[in-house]
C-alpha cells in the first residue's frame, strides 16, 4: 500500500500547484523515481488512474524518469554504479560510500493548461 500513499501525495501536490497557477487542467507530470526507492511506476500509474478521477489532474500523463543507483565515495569523491554485490569504491577501493542518488521519488515538473 506504499504506492497508494505516495500517489495520493503526488496528486495533492499537483492539484495544489494547479489551483495556485489557476490551471483548468493538468496535462502531464514528470515524476523522478529512484531505482532503490522501492516504488514501481506501474503501481503508481494504477493508483493514479483511480485517484485522479474527478480532479483537475484526471487523464494527465505520468512521465516517469528512472534514476539508477549511484554511490559516492566518501574518501575520493568518485561517483560510481554499484558493482556485482560489491559496494566498495570502484576507484580507490574504499568501503566508505554513501548513496548519492537512486532513492528519490519526487515530482520534477507539472504541465498545465490555463483554459478549459
Ligand atoms: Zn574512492
Amino acid at each position: 500500500m506504499h504506492e497508494l500513499a505516495i500517489t495520493q501525495g503526488i496528486l495533492d501536490l499537483v492539484t495544489e500547484h494547479a489551483a495556485a497557477a489557476g490551471a483548468a487542467r493538468v496535462t502531464a507530470i514528470d515524476v523522478v523515481v529512484g531505482e532503490m526507492s522501492g516504488f514501481l511506476p506501474d503501481s503508481i500509474q494504477f493508483y493514479w488512474d483511480e485517484l485522479s478521477e474527478g480532479t483537475v489532474a484526471r487523464g494527465a500523463t505520468l512521465r516517469f524518469r528512472r534514476v539508477p543507483l549511484r554511490l559516492a565515495c566518501v574518501d575520493c569523491g568518485s561517483l560510481f554504479p554499484p558493482g556485482d554485490g560489491c559496494f566498495d569504491c570502484s576507484a580507490c577501493g574504499s568501503p566508505r560510500v554513501r548513496v548519492a542518488q537512486g532513492r528519490e521519488l519526487r515530482v520534477e515538473s507539472i504541465d498545465v493548461e490555463e483554459t478549459a
